[in-house]
Formats: C-alpha cells, sequence, structure tokens
C-alpha cells in the first residue's frame, strides 16, 4: 500500500512535525515549507544514505560543498542568463499564470487552461526563473555590476571547480564529484507541496568520463540510481524510467533519463500519474568546454574571454588532451523524501475496529530508531528504569522516552512517525531486568532482557 495521494502526507505532516506551512504566522508564502522535528531527521537520514552509497562505497568520488552565490560570469556562460527559462502564459479568462509547456491542447492543437479550460491565453513569454540579488552595501538595486543570483542548481559550482578537485585529490579520470546543496528558481507553478517549490535541496554528482566511455557510465548510473531509490524502500512498482526526447533535451545533454515516482495515484490517467523524481543527463562535453579560456570560433575569437583556465584533461596514458564528458545524476532531496513518505505510508486495522496508520520506513531512514515507553508513569521505579534504558541506547541509535499517554496511543503515535522499535517498560521489569519490544509492522512482542537490548535492536535496525 502507498498513500492515495498527496494530501494524505501533507495533513499527516502536518500533524506529527516533518513538515509545516513556511511562515505560517503571518499566512504563509507560497509554496514555502519548513521542516519540523521529524522532517529534518529524514532529510539529514535521507542525506546521509546518498552520501554513504555515492561517496564512501566508492572509490572515484569526491566531495564539495560550493557558494550559492556565484560571480555572475558562471551563469553567463553556462547558458542560464539566457535559456534558464519557462515559457510563461496568462489565461485571460481567469487570470491564472500557467506553464506553457505543462498544458493540454484541445482537438484543435490549442493550449487548454489547466485551471478554467479557458483557450483564451496570451503569447507566451520566456520568464527566467533565477533569483536575483545584489552584492555589496553600496550596490544600487539596478546596478549591473552588483548583479548576482542564487544558483539555479549546485552543478556549475562543480564545473568550475573541476580543475581546484583534480589537482588537490590527484586524481585520474574516470571520477566524480558529489554535493549536496540548496538550490532556487522562481518556478512559475510551483506546488504539490514539496514536490516543486522556489527553494529547494539538491544532491548532484557530476561524473568526468572519456568521451567513449560516456554511454556506458551514463547506464550505469541510471541502473544504480534505480537501486538506490529501492534501497530507500521506494517499491518498483511505483517507479519507472523516462527517455527524454529529441525536442525535450537541454542544449548540452545528448541523453537524459528521467526516474519517475507515481506522485499523484489518485488520477485516472495513468501517464498522468507520474512525475520526475531525478534525471540523470550525459550533459558532453559542454560544461568544460563552455567554462574554458581556451576554445575559439572559427574567426579564431576566444567563446570565453573572461575565463582564466582551461578545463581540458590530459590524459597520460593515451597522451590527449580533451574536454571530459559529464554524467550528471541529480536527485531533490525533497521529492525524495516525498516518495519516500508516500510509498511508506499504511493503513491497518487494529482489533477494536480503528484504522492506523504506519509509516513503514526503512529503519536507515527512520527519523527516530526506538521508543522507550514506561507502562505506568507514577511508578517512579519504572520511569527511571525507562529514563535510564533510553540513555543507554542514545550513542548507539536516535532514541526517544515519552510518557505522554496510555500505551496504545504512544504505540499509535511512534507507527505513524515510522519508529521501527518500541521497547515497554512495565511492573515485570523491575522483577526480571527484561522489557517489551514491539516490531512497528507486525505489531508482535517479544520480551528482551535489558543486557541483550541493545544488540537486538542494532542487529535488526
Ligand atoms: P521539472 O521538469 O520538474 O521542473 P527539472 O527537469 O527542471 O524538473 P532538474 O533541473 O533536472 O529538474 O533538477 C534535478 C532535480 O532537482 C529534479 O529531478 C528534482 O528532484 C529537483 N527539483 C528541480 N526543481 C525542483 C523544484 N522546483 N522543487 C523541488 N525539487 C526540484
Amino acid at each position: 500500500m502507498a498513500a492515495p495521494n498527496i494530501e494524505t502526507i501533507v495533513s499527516l505532516s502536518k500533524r506529527r512535525g516533518f513538515v509545516y506551512p513556511a511562515s505560517d504566522i503571518y499566512g504563509g508564502l507560497g509554496s514555502s515549507w519548513d521542516y519540523g522535528p521529524l522532517g529534518v531527521e529524514l532529510a539529514n537520514n535521507i542525506k546521509k544514505s546518498w552520501w554513504n552509497w555515492a561517496v564512501y562505497e566508492r572509490d572515484d568520488i569526491e566531495g564539495l560543498d560550493s557558494s550559492i552565490i556565484l560571480n555572475r560570469n558562471v551563469w553567463k556562460y553556462s547558458g542560464h542568463e539566457t535559456t534558464f527559462s519557462d515559457p510563461l502564459v496568462d489565461c485571460r479568462d481567469c487570470k491564472t499564470r500557467l506553464r506553457e509547456d505543462k498544458l493540454d491542447k484541445n482537438d484543435e492543437g490549442k493550449f487548454v487552461c489547466s485551471n478554467c479550460g479557458s483557450t483564451n491565453l496570451t503569447e507566451s513569454r520566456a520568464f527566467n526563473l533565477m533569483f536575483r540579488t545584489t552584492v555589496g552595501a553600496a550596490s544600487a538595486d539596478d546596478d549591473p555590476t552588483a548583479l548576482a543570483y542564487l544558483r539555479p542548481e549546485t552543478a556549475q559550482g562543480i564545473f568550475v571547480n573541476f580543475k581546484n578537485v583534480l589537482d588537490t585529490s590527484r586524481r585520474k579520470l574516470p571520477f566524480g564529484i558529489a554535493q549536496i546543496g540548496k538550490a532556487f528558481r522562481n518556478e512559475v507553478t510551483p506546488g504539490n507541496f514539496i514536490f516543486r517549490t522556489r527553494e529547494f535541496e539538491q544532491m548532484e554528482i557530476e561524473y568526468f568520463v572519456r568521451p567513449d566511455a560516456a554511454a556506458r557510465a551514463h547506464q550505469e548510473w541510471i541502473d544504480g540510481f534505480d537501486e538506490w531509490l529501492r534501497s530507500l524502500g521506494i517499491s518498483s512498482a511505483n517507479l519507472k524510467h523516462y527517455e527524454q526526447t529529441k525536442e525535450e533535451l537541454a542544449h548540452y545533454s545528448e541523453r537524459t533519463v528521467d526516474i519517475l515516482y507515481r506522485f499523484f495515484p489518485e488520477r485516472e490517467d495513468e501517464a498522468k500519474q507520474w512525475d520526475e523524481l531525478m534525471g540523470i543527463a550525459n550533459r558532453t562535453d559542454y560544461d568544460l568546454r563552455v567554462h574554458s579560456k581556451k576554445p575559439e570560433d572559427a574567426e579564431g575569437n576566444r567563446l570565453n574571454p573572461d575565463s582564466t583556465e582551461d578545463l581540458s584533461y590530459f590524459d597520460p596514458q593515451t597522451n590527449e588532451r580533451f574536454y571530459p564528458y559529464i554524467i550528471e545524476p541529480s536527485t531533490g532531496v525533497n521529492r525524495t523524501l516525498l516518495a519516500v513518505m508516500m510509498d511508506a505510508y499504511t493503513e491497518r486495522t487494529n482489533d477494536k475496529g480503528e484504522t492506523r496508520v504506519i509509516l513503514k520506513l526503512k529503519p536507515e531512514i527512520a527519523p527516530i530508531k526506538v521508543a522507550v515507553l514506561p507502562l505506568a508513569k507514577n511508578k517512579p521505579e519504572i520511569v527511571e528504569m525507562a529514563r535510564k534504558i533510553k540513555k543507554d541506547l542514545q550513542p548507539s541509535m536516535r532514541a526517544v522516552y515519552d510518557d505522554t499517554g496510555g500505551i496504545g496511543k504512544l504505540y499509535a503515535r511512534q507507527d505513524e512517525i515510522g519508529t521501527p522499535f518500541c521497547v515497554t517498560v512495565d511492573h515485570e521489569s523491575l522483577e526480571d531486568e527484561a522489557v517489551t519490544v514491539r516490531d512497528r509492522d507486525t505489531w508482535e512482542q517479544e520480551r528482551v532482557s535489558i543486557d541483550a537490548l541493545k544488540e537486538f535492536l542494532k542487529t535488526r535496525l
């Protein structure tokens, strides 16, 4: 089972403290969200899993954390200043602002407003998605020399550091650079909770390869990411690949495969249930070439007169100099978190006929691994024992103590936030030095001695 729609996750998130609307006490800010106590843990665990898998478990990746605000020339030569835009149209009837490339066409081939069905739309115009800012205390708002952008992707910070990382880490091709960080896009139509927001977080790898090895490396990353997403607990039935058509490909891309998730299972038309979770592009040698000082046009003029470096690579084995191809797997932290929550969402009826929500998160990414619950909170010895168990477990796993309700309520709360195990301390525990461990998914209970508890939980986590 998975969540029937995103709304179910929105309400669970607000109720339990995963994600809240941002600046809510002032009426919010369209499509901005804050990650609460459980959301920040879940997001951190997803990022940790990604970093472990992408960086630590391989021998060919280095990490990086580049600036959000970069020299404007980065965005000039990357092409973002001129091409990073969406086609914007307004509906003359209902005044909704729309992205033309996301609209359906009617039988006459005319775009239809997704809000009111009208075809009375304005001509489309390119709307640049980069957030502008000015740098420096004295700069006027319209001073072009002070103009800067909040990065719309983490990738460019990696390309401009290619030579730094290559030289300092003494790498040879193939190798990659991984980065996790915030990106900003002034989206025309943000929405669907954290699926599309103006501020979001990306996990990107730029993998540098010889041109003749690019196609194969590309496919290996596609297969690898499919596996990683499934290792987070996302079921294969809700994942599929989409091969971008020649018309859809970005100007730098030779081939791009998107991994889609079934974010909209409630939609009748099966084809519309899917949307992009991540993209994996073969960016060719475009990026290192455009940021290099050397390439020239037919008349011998430098294509990039502002760059001070040549980002080509010398292969000592073949004695060749060339611009490496780049394979880019780009994943959104927020969309991954949404997919993980949707896929883990389960309902189960208890023996009293009540419906309970269980978030069957993989233990590796669950915000809390174990909750220690005293059966009688008015009995100081039980409370003391429970608190001590929580404290002993804490250095090895994220543990919480909770005595704010009856045991049934406490179990239900932990099920709903995805805690794999509850440990209950009862009157008998004082005699036999053992506790009851309850499994989130089966609701089965097992008696475990306190001495063996940490090992018992660790092996199951
Ligand atoms: P879309 O077509 O949905 O706008 P995109 O193809 O422009 O996405 P990319 O530039 O490939 O997205 O970005 C890589 C990843 O970053 C996406 O697959 C997604 O997970 C995430 N991402 C991009 N834009 C947003 C956004 N506005 N909000 C949340 N995540 C985003």
